[in-house]
């Protein structure tokens, strides 16, 4: 197998979903040659589908914002909850951080086409049904090793390279970088609906998160999306949902006759018709189990790894993309910087940085499954300071250090819990 010199990108990023197609735009735009190799064929389908409002500010960095508009994605403008009688809701544009308080929900195949087509606009060479297969990161410059679309294996190198591969996880494989995620295995069942939704209460502009009213680590999102269509998801341990059939559309209307509100929600939702194919495919009920994951590294001396392919969490305040965005524009500012021979402290001027934002989501969702988040955002009092400030970090706004819930992430968190738990008696 010979080396093409044809293809000698500058930097070779892998995966086209919204952190490959961001950083490559990024990267093209400063001038370097930049080529994205893609398994699958766009438009394909994705989960991760409700956006936050800090997301946008790369969409338009990327010189993405227009073409994003231009897709009529339905407008969200914030988060509601409900728990057996109580509904509760944070409007981000209410949110105490600075930047846009207001995003969409997106089918994910049209959206990450949009945004994969904007980068090859912009001067990417996007490939699409390129496998990565290998690589070796020992040498000068990071070589890589894929099936082209005729199923022939090639190999190339480049003088940088990101992994953008989602739960492909590229890098982490392939140079044993995994390591565990301390949240516990999770499973997911998600299709999408004709939802048929005539409840005055239902905001379309709104996520709906659903907690179970039995097991309240188990809970539903419905995305609404503008034509009509929801997106419908449970998720929980795999252990609670081995109880219920196993074909996974029953599966998922069993749990969700368990829940009176989001069962009446639902009572004219028509599931798995063929109305719902979009892009030549329906999105019949699937699922994904064990999504969770985390990394030795995110970085090496010629590589880093972006969104999905280093650290996710968990999907209840819908973080990922917003997560996935950010890395790629912090790494291809440094990428930019290496490659004109600046010498970049990737630790701390990447990693540290990163996680420190997806620290704060951290707290969150520990506290979401643990319960204390629960009982904040549904306690009767709430105080419309400390109100804004949540709604920024559930906004995206997760490394706004101006943000006490994000300086003090964790300290703050509890002495909240501390005062909303139920049987909390104030002096
Ligand atoms: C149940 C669930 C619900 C979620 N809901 C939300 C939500 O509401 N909002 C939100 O923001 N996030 C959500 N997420 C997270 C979201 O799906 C991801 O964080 C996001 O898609 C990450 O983007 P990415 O660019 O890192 O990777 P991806 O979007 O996964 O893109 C990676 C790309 O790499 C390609 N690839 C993989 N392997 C290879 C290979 N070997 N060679 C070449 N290409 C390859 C893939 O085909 C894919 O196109 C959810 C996740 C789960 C599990």
């Amino acid at each position: 197998m010979s080396i093409s010199t044809a293809l000698s990108p500058d930097v070779l990023v892998i995966g086209a979903g919204p952190s490959g197609a961001i950083a490559s735009a990024l990267l093209v735009r400063k001038g370097y040659k930049v080529l994205v190799l893609e398994k699958e064929q766009f438009p394909r389908f994705s989960i991760g589908e409700s956006l936050l409002p800090h997301c946008m500010q790369f969409v338009e960095e990327a010189g993405m914002l227009d073409a994003v508009k231009a897709g009529n994605f339905q407008f969200k403008n914030g988060a509601a909850f409900i728990y057996q009688d109580s509904y509760t809701e944070f409007d981000f544009t209410q949110k105490f951080s600075e930047g846009p308080g207001t995003t969409f929900q997106v089918q994910r195949a049209k959206f990450d086409k949009i945004l994969a087509d904007s980068a090859a606009s912009q001067g990417v060479d996007v490939r699409y049904r390129h496998t990565i297969t290998a690589v070796d990161v020992s040498g000068e410059r990071p070589r890589v090793y894929y099936n082209d679309v005729r199923g022939q294996a090639c190999t190339l190198e480049a003088k940088f390279l990101l992994d953008a591969s989602g739960f492909g996880r590229v890098l982490p494989r392939l140079l044993n970088l995994e390591y565990p995620s301390e949240f516990p295995v999770r499973q997911s069942v998600f299709t999408h609906i004709e939802d048929n939704i005539s409840a005055d209460w239902f905001d379309r502009n709104k996520i709906l998160v659903s907690v179970h009213p039995k097991h309240r680590d188990i809970w539903f999102w419905t995305i609404p999306f503008s034509n009509g269509i929801c997106s419908l998801g449970v998720v929980a341990e795999p252990a609670l949902l081995a109880n219920y059939p196993e074909d996974l559309r029953e599966k998922l209307k069993a749990l969700v006759s368990e829940v009176p509100r989001l069962r009446d929600l639902l009572a004219n939702a028509t599931f798995g018709t063929p109305k719902l194919a979009e892009g030549g495919y329906n999105v019949d009920t699937r699922q994904i189990t064990g999504y969770s994951a985390n990394v030795k590294s995110l970085y090496g001396k010629h590589f880093a790894l972006l969104g999905n392919a280093g650290e996710f969490l968990d999907p209840v305040f819908s973080s990922g993309v917003t997560i996935a965005m950010r890395s790629a524009s912090m790494a291809s500012k440094l990428v930019d910087r290496q490659l004109r021979g600046e010498s970049v402290d990737w630790e701390n001027d990447y990693a540290k940085p990163l996680v420190k934002g997806v620290d704060t989501f951290r707290t969150f969702v520990t506290g979401w499954y643990n319960e204390s988040f629960q009982h904040i955002i549904f306690h009767d009092k709430q105080l419309d300071r400390v109100k804004g400030m949540i709604a920024s970090v559930l906004a995206g706004y997760a490394w706004d250090v101006q943000n006490p819930y994000v300086a003090e992430s964790q300290r703050r968190f509890n002495v909240l819990a501390e005062i909303c738990k139920p049987d909390f008696v104030s002096a």
